[in-house]
Formats: structure tokens, sequence, C-alpha cells
């Protein structure tokens, strides 16, 4: 789908990358181009599936129901996560006030406030499974939904949008509902990635061009965003990701909705330039890590390939090839029995041979690691391309 800039509606952009997933039955698609608006400066993902398919996609897929273990989280996302209360909650000092989380996953994010005195809190995902981790764990009342699909006359005093807005194709339509759910004087929180610290944080080559974040903000844009949804900017903070490399450099945002109107578009030219920057880094680091990826793999027989995520599917014919693998692991239900390019897709427990495991599931690499040696009680030799994070 040709898309117009999510922000502004203009159709004009300028080319910036093409993002090759490689095409197989798991993706939802086999590329996308990332370019900038030419008008407001909003750097994009264009040439994508409409939101109704990235809804089915989510519905089927449903990652955080298995990566976060049946809503255990890992610690140094409990921390990030206890860093958005902190800075929310000053801004809320009523604690019956009426909290939507929208996105809210297995409900950390709503635990926290639970713990913090909020007594009137309500959750949205679109994956069934995640609202009922929600109910069930922590007794937070959580319904089944997409912004789009939710019907509801009910008005809150405070919604929450964390690691939401970057994933919408339908971004004005979404935000302006968000806006009409909100009483006057609502307050909207956002958590959204900072593309002007992207080249800070690379840990694999293109992450943040994932099959899943397709608008890229900067403080500019997503200020610009807010002022055509009548909301006002109240406090803006550049969030640290505290040495986890599986959280984005992000930016805080608390708004309140008001009456203003529209800021006059000024481009902002900062999104522009720091993907450019991030792309030009990445496309060093993405060769070294090719170079040494194809060296190791020289080496070897074959090898079982752990992760049929971004990472490998980019990978695979481009330093990693298809006549070395032996299968592919990953613990997605949702993939079992699956193949990519002909090969098997199996669950961990199926994992029979004695060949290396080749771990290139990039933000758990940790915890695979874990589940191989602890878990599995595997004594395969384990093979990595990334860097090994400091616990
Ligand atoms: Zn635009």
């Amino acid at each position: 789908m040709n898309r117009l800039c999510p922000i502004c509606t203009s159709g004009e952009k300028v080319f910036l990358y093409n993002q090759n997933f490689h095409n197989n039955v798991i993706a939802l698609m086999e590329k996308y181009d990332v370019v900038a608006c030419k008008i407001c400066g909003l750097v994009y993902a264009d040439n994508i599936p409409s939101q109704t398919e990235f809804n089915d996609y989510y519905a089927a897929i449903s990652r955080y129901e298995f990566t976060h273990n049946d809503g255990i989280v890992s610690k140094s996302y409990i921390n990030h996560t206890r860093g958005i209360v902190d800075f929310l909650a000053p801004h809320v000092s009523n604690k019956k006030a009426r909290i939507l989380d929208i996105g809210c996953s297995t409900g950390c994010l709503l635990s926290l406030l639970k713990e913090r005195g909020y007594t009137n809190l309500i959750g949205m995902d679109p994956s069934p499974s995640c609202v009922e981790t929600v109910k069930q764990r922590y007794g937070i009342e959580a319904i089944a939904s997409t912004i789009s699909a939710l019907e509801t006359t009910e008005h809150f005093d405070v919604i929450i949008l964390s690691a939401v807005l970057e994933h919408l194709v339908d971004l004005n339509s979404s935000t302006r509902k968000v806006a009409s759910m909100l009483k006057p004087d609502g307050l909207l929180f956002l958590e959204i990635p900072d593309a002007e610290r992207f080249f800070t944080h690379i840990f694999t080559p293109f992450q943040q061009f994932s099959i899943e974040h397709i608008n890229y903000f900067t403080q500019h844009s997503v200020a610009y965003l807010l002022s055509k949804c009548s909301f006002k900017i109240i406090e803006m903070r550049k969030g640290a990701n505290r040495g986890n490399q599986t959280i984005d450099p992000n930016l805080f945002i608390v708004s309140k909705k008001s009456k203003m109107s529209d800021i006059p578009i000024m481009r902002d030219n900062a999104g522009e330039i720091s993907i450019r920057k991030y792309i030009a880094q990445c496309s060093k680091i993405d060769w070294e890590m090719k170079h040494h990826l194809r060296e190791k793999l020289s080496k070897e027989d074959k090898v079982i390939v752990w992760g049929v995520g971004t990472n490998t599917q980019r990978l695979l014919g481009d330093g990693l090839e298809l006549s070395k693998v032996l299968y592919f692991v990953d613990s997605n239900i949702n993939y079992a029995g699956k193949k990519l390019h002909g090969l098997a897709v199996k669950l961990p427990g199926e994992i029979r041979e004695s060949n290396p495991i080749l771990i290139l599931t990039y933000s758990y690499q940790e915890e695979v690691i874990h589940q191989i040696r602890a878990n599995l009680k595997l004594g395969n030799e384990i093979l990595t391309i990334y860097k090994r994070a400091a616990l």
C-alpha cells in the first residue's frame, strides 16, 4: 500500500532505505521502504500492508505471549516500566483516576500503577491471551480490542499509549479516536522510540526498521502530531534505556487535551538527518557482522539456527547460507510446524542433534543461552554474533 504521510497526509516523500525481510510464510510483508515526508519531515515505512492486515498479524502472532513467558517479564523491563510510573505519577494525583492502558500486553505497567495505589485501572490489548493474563495475574479489568475496533462510550481521565504509536498505520485517526475517549482536560501519556537517538544505540543493524515499527518519531514530529489532535504537551523527557539493549532510546510525554489549534507545519529535518546517520552506521556494522558470520560458518558443517525473526530473515542468503542450516528453532508456538525456505521450524524441546546452535534472536540472546543450558540441559556448542550483554 502506497502510504501517505501518517501525520500531515502529504504524498511527497524522499526515499531513504529499503528494508528487506526476505519472503517467507511467517512474515507479514517481504519488504518496505523507509521514507521521509517532504512536507513535515516525519520518517516512516512506506509500501506496507493495511491496518487490518496488521491487526490480523498481531492477533495471530501475539509475540508477547511467548516472549514474556506468561506475564513474567525481565527485571530490566520492570525497571524501565517503573521509570514510566515515576514520570507519570506526579501528573496524576487522584488515585481514583480512571486510567486506560492501550496496548497493555501482559499488564506490567498496570500492575505497577496498582502497586502505587491507583485503583481504577483498565487495560486493552489486541491479544486475548494477554488480556487473560492481566485479569488473572493482577486482578485488573482488561478488554481484547484494537483502537479502531473499540466501541466505548466511557471517558477516561488518563490514557496510556506506551510503545503503541510506532506500530500504527492509521496514526492520525487512532490518535484522534484516543482524544475523543478522554475527558475534557484528560491526560495522554506516550512512550515512543526516539529516532534522533537510534544511531547511538545500535546492537544489531537495522533493528529499528522492524516489521512492527513503522513510524519513526522525533520530538518535533510527535509534537506536531499531538497539536493536530488538539493536545498540549505538559512534559517531555528523554528516557534513559538503563543499559538494556532490548529497550529503545525513547521519549516520555504527558500531554493534555485542549482546544488549541494546530501549530503550523515547519519541516522537521532532524528525523531525516538522524535516520540517514543511523542507516550509514548500520550498513558498516552489517558488513562486519556478515563477514564474521561467514567466517564462523565456514568452519561448521551444519548448524541449528535459533530464531526465525527479522534478523534471521535478513541474514538468509546473505551471510547465512541455507545449505549450512539443519533446521530452525523458535519458542513461539505459532511458528511450530511451519517451514522457512523449505526447512522445518521446531520447538526448543525438539532439539535432538548435537550440531552447534547459532543464536540469531538478538533481543533474547541471553535468555536463549540460559534456556539451552539450564532448562534444556543441552551441551551443544553455542554460536552468537551479537555482543553479549552485561547482565
Ligand atoms: Zn508529513
